[in-house]
């Protein structure tokens, strides 16, 4: 199954794969299905773990480090691979670094969606890819069959093609290809620990850090956004996975997943066992609290809320792996008065969001 007690970093959370089982149930089929799924997720999930605790060091002894760009070059260096429909990985290499677009929409979407990534954190923060050392960004699409889910994997990214009847492919969303990079980035900063507060709080940075670099790849002020995530990948135009706006609306009365649980503030505040104690959930309230900063400050969300948060994520001093809401207020304060000396309404705006969702 999708959860208990191990770390979960896939697009779709525990919340709503176990809705559509229970949704499913008088078919056998689809349940057969759907539960193969879990089974992959968890088999992915156990990677992910090993391959997080790795040192570089210890990575390149265990043969690991085929993945690793050694040029000094500041470059984005991509690979794009198919598994096939198998639950293979990386599987077979079909577009790399300079060459042209292909047939298959999935390969160029992950293939730009890894650009934009890449080119964001470059040019805003100087940072050269996900271990800020040029780590080539490899992309698997086509894995499984059908499947319902995006991961980073510790070390790659893998992409879903969705059932098709309520998941799209997990392709299309350059939030969820931003969001999954981001987990990668937050491995090798702060490292959150992926329960409870701090496993909200790194679920929350991939959302945050997914919603801005698809604002900026539509050049889109923080009154222009959308602030969803996954509006494309979960079908029906009507519905998207999460809101940084207003959690709890990206979905309602959906007919198989119901209606989106996630709270915006602390009073929603929910312990939930089978999602190491409700990191999907709870990561509405830091998320709504950066989109009220982001907000209030006015402007791109990058120019300034996102500098902040970049530099909180960045200081494992302040941010140290069991981090609470609590903490990455105080650092989210703190560099909003050290950024922004001469402008103090960043730090106002800062506190007041945090203030406003009850941290
Ligand atoms: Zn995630």
């Amino acid at each position: 199954m999708c959860q208990q007690h191990r770390p979960i970093q896939c697009i779709v959370p525990p919340y709503i794969l176990s809705k559509l089982i229970t949704s499913n149930e008088d078919n056998a089929s689809q349940v057969k299905k759907d539960v193969a799924n879990l089974i992959l997720d968890e088999q992915i999930r156990s990677r992910r773990r090993v391959f997080s605790h790795l040192k570089d060091e210890t990575r390149q002894a265990a043969g690991l480090t085929t993945l690793k760009k050694t040029s000094k070059k500041i470059a984005v260096n991509r690979e794009v691979y198919t598994a096939n429909s198998k639950e293979v990985e990386p599987g077979t290499l079909v577009r790399k670094e300079g060459q042209a677009a292909v047939k298959d929409k999935d390969v160029n979407n992950v293939y730009d969606g890894g650009g934009f990534t890449w080119d964001f954190y470059y040019s805003l923060f100087g940072r050269n890819s996900i271990d800020n050392k040029g780590l080539k960004i490899v992309q698997t699409v086509h894995y499984g069959k059908k499947y319902d889910n995006a991961f980073w994997d510790g070390q790659q990214m893998i992409f879903g093609d969705g059932d098709g009847k309520i998941f799209g492919s997990f392709t299309e969303d350059i939030d969820i290809i931003g969001h999954e990079l981001t987990h990668g980035v937050v491995q090798y900063e702060c490292n959150l620990a992926y329960k409870d507060q701090s496993g909200a709080l790194n679920e929350s940075l991939a959302d945050v850090f997914g919603s801005m670099i698809k604002q900026r790849v539509l050049n889109q002020e923080v009154t222009k956004a959308d602030w969803l995530i996954g509006e494309k990948v979960l079908l029906g135009a009507k519905y998207a996975l999460r809101s940084l706006k207003a959690p709890g609306t990206a979905y309602k009365n959906h007919p198989q997943l119901g209606t989106d649980p996630q709270p915006a503030t602390m009073a929603g505040y929910t312990d939930d066992p089978t999602d190491n104690g409700g990191v999907h959930l709870n990561s509405g309230i830091p998320n709504h609290a950066f989109y009220l900063a982001a907000f209030n400050i006015g402007g791109y969300a990058w120019e300034k809320a996102g500098k902040v948060w970049y530099a909180a994520l960045c200081d494992n001093k302040l941010v140290k792996k069991s981090a609470t809401f609590a903490d990455f207020k105080n650092a989210t304060i703190t560099y909003a008065g050290k950024l922004f000396k001469t402008d103090k309404s960043v730090e106002k705006a800062v506190s007041d969001a945090w203030t406003a969702v009850g941290v």
